[in-house]
Order: C-alpha cells, then sequence, then structure tokens
C-alpha cells in the first residue's frame, strides 16, 4: 500500500512539474516573440502559474468530460438518444431538499435519475424509498463520498458494494448505476463495476448548482441554454460535495421547474436512464429486480 502511495505521488509529481516546465518556456516564448513583454521575474513567473493552472485544469476537464484512450464502458452522454435528456441528482437523499425536488418532479411528470451516497441513505430511508417508490432511478455514489483515485483498494471496494447492499436493503433496488465522486475515477473502480453489473455513468452537462455563487437564475439559463438532445445533466439534492451536508441547494429546487419547462420548450423530452439508452422495459426490471 504504501509502494501504491509512493507511485500515486510520483505521477502527480512528473505530472506537476511537467505542466510547470511547459508553461515556463511557453512564457519564456512569449516574452521573445512580443517585443513590449520586457522579461522580469515577475511577468515569467506569474505566466508559469497562470500557464500551468489552466494546463492542469484542461487536462482535469478533458478527464471528467472525454477520458484519456477508449471508454466504452463510461456513459457522458449518448449522441443517439434523439431529443432525450436525463436529470441526474447526486450526494442526496437529504432531509432539506430531496422531498422538494420530489414535489417538482411529481408536478412535471418527469422522472430521474438519482446517484445516493450510502450514509444518506442509511440517514434517511424514507426518502431513499420514496425516490423509488415515485419511479425514479437510482445509482450509487459510494457509501461516504471519498476520492476514489486516492482510496486503498479494499476500502474503494467496501465503499461501493456497501452502497448496493443498503439501497437494496432499503429500497429493494439494486442500484444499476455508479457514479464516482467529483467525477474522478480510475481503472480498478471500472473493474468493480464491471463486475457488479453496474454502468459507470458521469455527466455531460453540469448546472453548476455546486458553485457558492449559483442563483436560481443562473443555473436555468446556463442548463436551458446549453442543453442538447442526448445530454447527463448534473444536479445535486444534498450539501455533501465536501462529504458534509452543509452546502445549500435552494437554488437547485427553485430552478429545477423552470429547466423542465425551458428543456420542453426546447423540443427537448426529460426521460429516465433506462429509455434514454434505449433499453428494454423487461431487462430494466430484471436488472434492477
Ligand atoms: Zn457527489
Amino acid at each position: 500500500m504504501l509502494i501504491d502511495l509512493f507511485v500515486r505521488g510520483l505521477i502527480m509529481m512528473i505530472f506537476i512539474s511537467g505542466s510547470v516546465v511547459i508553461s515556463y518556456y511557453t512564457t519564456r516564448l512569449i516574452a521573445f516573440l512580443v517585443p513590449f513583454a520586457r522579461i522580469s521575474e515577475i511577468f515569467l513567473w506569474s505566466g508559469t502559474v497562470f500557464i500551468s493552472a489552466a494546463l492542469l485544469m484542461g487536462i482535469a476537464y478533458y478527464y471528467v468530460y472525454h477520458g484519456f484512450g477508449v471508454q466504452t464502458d463510461i456513459i457522458r452522454r449518448k449522441p443517439s438518444a434523439g431529443n432525450k435528456v436525463v436529470l441526474t441528482f447526486d450526494d442526496g437523499p437529504s432531509e432539506a431538499y430531496t422531498p422538494d425536488i420530489l414535489k417538482v418532479l411529481a408536478e412535471k411528470g418527469v422522472r430521474a435519475t438519482f446517484f445516493m451516497v450510502g450514509n444518506h441513505v442509511e440517514k434517511y430511508p424514507e426518502i431513499a424509498k420514496q425516490i423509488v417508490e415515485e419511479g425514479h432511478e437510482v445509482g450509487n455514489h459510494t457509501y461516504g463520498h471519498i476520492t476514489v483515485p486516492n482510496s486503498p483498494p479494499p476500502q474503494l471496494a467496501a465503499q461501493i458494494m456497501r452502497t448496493n447492499l443498503v439501497i437494496l436493503q432499503v429500497t429493494g433496488t439494486y442500484p444499476q448505476y455508479l457514479r464516482p465522486p467529483r467525477g474522478l475515477y480510475d481503472m480498478r473502480m471500472r473493474r468493480i463495476a464491471k463486475l457488479l453489473g453496474q454502468e459507470l455513468v458521469l455527466w455531460s452537462l453540469s448546472s453548476q448548482d455546486w458553485h457558492s455563487r449559483a442563483t436560481r437564475t443562473s443555473i436555468t439559463r446556463r442548463v436551458v441554454e446549453r442543453a442538447s438532445g442526448g445530454d447527463i445533466i448534473l444536479f445535486h439534492d444534498s450539501g455533501s460535495l465536501l462529504s458534509s451536508e452543509g452546502a445549500n441547494r435552494k437554488p437547485t429546487v427553485e430552478a429545477l421547474g423552470p429547466i423542465i419547462d425551458g428543456l420542453r420548450a426546447k423540443g427537448l423530452e426529460v426521460s429516465t436512464m433506462q429509455e434514454f439508452m434505449g433499453y428494454p422495459a423487461e431487462q430494466a426490471r430484471r436488472l434492477s429486480g
């Protein structure tokens, strides 16, 4: 395990120092090409820090939204889904927001997918049960909202299996889908998902409702303007981005109705994962049975 941590640390260091070196020479090149930008220490180092940060953020974005190499086992969006989009809610269930979200979904006649955190299911079993009874689909979002690539192998397996068991015991449904917290997956998680008969589902459009400055208007505008057929849209029904329940999700609750109306006005159809993926009803029943 120590060797494992050492190798991970080493890879991280190579990654970061590589991006710093690239950024440093890029800044030097800019200073060389643009005559008025005289090389000064401040310009060189601030340029290096800025370009490094942009580079690393770009790589992180690419990793979550596209992945490296061929990844047919990870579902991010489905271009062949026609005008269908899926609404997904992470981190719940929560006492403060999930019941209100369920109310809006019921009023609009829409079914969604909830990626639940195992210990929240244990804390609010009635809400988890209500989610399934009202026809929504459920997925596994680990037991304690862990950072997957950092977790030791036994912990990772336990986090996923324990959550499957809790969801099954509480709701009577086996979660067909699995979503790593913050979209941070690794090869081990992909293998576990395969072994447990679960599909790894990420997202193609984030509502960015986790942002501290998110408002009902900003969330609504972002989602309605950007959504197109085949998108999997990410929301949060609990404030557990950093594994606590502190954050305010009121803007998400308030934006949901206008978002569903806005998506429909654009000709989009809000569907379940099962319809979206084109699975026959029989197969979905058997898988979730
Ligand atoms: Zn999460």
